[in-house]
């Protein structure tokens, strides 16, 4: 709690603490947001009715893994579906290959812990590097790979936003991404609609070819990451 004496917008009882989509708002208040974000990517991508839901755990996204099972837990036991948590031996070195261990993981429905910070400082690091994006996929909520079904619940929140589900930290290990990320999270307390504009600049990069296994943007008919 902050305590800055300011009321929350949406109850209008609670103290804010939490600022989501530009609303001050109390820590259940906020809580309720993020689900019903959460929930309606996992409607639209159809994973509501998967009986079997893999969440990975890694130490690059520390914290997201309890999120994400929170998250879940809050959509309601009513669909009755079983979720499994899968340590992840993640691949580090660069933010390309950690984002390769997380797409070639087995499972029905696969619960990605990527959030709209993550994905920005994706493209912003990917555009720096005079190319688009190899992982273009990640800025749509839900894709299917290999007969999995990949669903990111946190897509449209941003780690800030979740504090009140959570501590979320992320450190890919590869520094030049990692600073980047701190900027973005820097700059969101100004800027926070900066979120808003990576998904639609990433549909510039959309509509190559890409890996049936790994979902990478293929070169020259080669996928880059599957390669390595
Ligand atoms: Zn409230
Ligand atoms: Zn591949």
């Amino acid at each position: 709690m902050t305590g800055t004496g300011v009321l929350c917008t949406k109850c209008v009882k609670r103290e804010a603490s939490i600022t989501v989509g530009g609303r001050k708002l109390c820590e259940l208040c906020a809580n309720n947001e993020v689900t019903r974000r959460a929930y309606r990517v996992l409607l639209d991508s159809g994973a509501i009715d998967l009986k079997h839901v893999t969440v990975l755990s890694s130490p690059q996204f520390s914290g997201a893994e309890r999120v994400l099972s929170r998250l879940f837990a809050r959509m309601g036991r009513r669909h009755s579906r079983e979720l499994e948590v899968v340590e992840l031996a993640a691949k580090g070195g660069s933010v390309d290959t950690l984002i390769h261990s997380f797409l070639t993981a087995k499972g029905d429905l696969v619960l990605l812990p990527f959030t709209s910070d993550f994905l920005t400082a994706y493209l912003i690091y990917s555009i720096s590097k005079g190319r688009g994006p190899i992982y273009v996929k990640l800025y749509s909520p839900y894709f299917h790979l290999r007969g999995t079904l990949f669903v990111s619940p946190m897509i449209r929140t941003s780690i800030l936003e979740l504090k009140g589900m959570g501590r979320v930290e992320i450190r890919t290990g590869e520094e030049e991404f990692d600073e980047l990320h701190r900027w973005v999270l820097d700059q969101l307390a100004e800027n926070p609609e900066l979120l808003f504009t990576a998904p639609s600049s990433a549909k510039l990069f959309e509509g190559a070819e890409t890996c049936q296994t790994c979902g990478a943007t293929l070169v020259g008919g080669i996928c880059p990451m599957c390669a390595l």
